[in-house]
């Protein structure tokens, strides 16, 4: 469907707040060279405080109400949303590029943001990260020490109402072995390069080499 045919693929992961799908995205990422997958991860720009063992540039770019409300005047994000209260958004300039060179790319982004860039790239790969339980939610959110009462209790809430969007996701993984949801998540973007969706144009590109000379195949 797109120009490019050696384009990479988005691959979106949302999940409730701790249901640890940050974690299971760097264990992915850590891990991709040994398994041959070409990924990188895109950064959102966000305009909440920067937490305990987040660093600026790598975990998010953070910057200020005015700054962020800049970008969307200047049509600088893919997409965005305000969750509690802040502000959320995909930046839009390395995305392109990285596709163009042949990567994928995995946003991290909430419901709300999957949908507005599957509007805008239909071939997007989801996947929905579930905790085991509401139970395990919760101590994984205070665990973390990040939220007071107030916000975990919002939190909490969030994820019961958005939980149940996860049914039109294309892949849902249960995170309860970090390092298997981590393998199981490369695994489906090694599948998705080679789903026929992805990969069909080369069906006739190797057809248009029958007959040909050795040395003319790389004109
Ligand atoms: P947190 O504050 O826990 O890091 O993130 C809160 C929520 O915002 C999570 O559901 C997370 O996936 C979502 N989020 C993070 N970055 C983006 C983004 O760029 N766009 C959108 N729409 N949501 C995001």
């Amino acid at each position: 469907m797109n120009e490019n045919k050696n384009r990479g693929i988005i691959v979106i992961v949302s999940g409730p707040s701790a249901s640890g799908k940050g974690t299971v995205v760097s264990r992915a990422l850590a891990k991709a060279d040994d398994v041959r997958v070409d990924v990188q991860l895109s950064v959102s720009m966000t305009t909440r405080g920067i937490g305990k063992g987040e660093v600026d540039g790598e975990t998010y770019y953070y910057v200020s109400k005015e700054d962020f409300e800049q970008n969307i005047a200047d049509n600088n994000l893919v997409e965005y949303n305000s969750y509690a209260g802040e502000y959320y958004g995909t930046p839009k300039d390395k995305l392109e590029g990285w596709l163009n060179a042949g990567s994928s790319v995995i946003l991290e982004i909430d419901v709300n943001g999957a949908k507005q860039v599957l509007a805008q790239y239909p071939d997007a790969v989801t996947v929905y990260i579930l905790p085991p339980s509401f139970q395990e939610l919760e101590y994984r959110l205070r665990n973390r020490g990040r939220d007071s009462e107030d916000k975990i209790r919002y939190r909490l809430a969030k994820g019961r109402d958005e939980i149940p969007e996860a049914h039109w996701y294309d892949y849902i993984l249960v995170n309860e072995i970090i390092e298997e949801s981590a393998d199981d998540l490369l695994c489906i973007i090694r599948a998705e390069l080679s789903s026929r969706r992805h990969i069909e144009y080369k069906i006739d590109e190797v057809l248009a080499t029958y007959g040909k000379e050795e040395d003319q195949q790389n004109d």
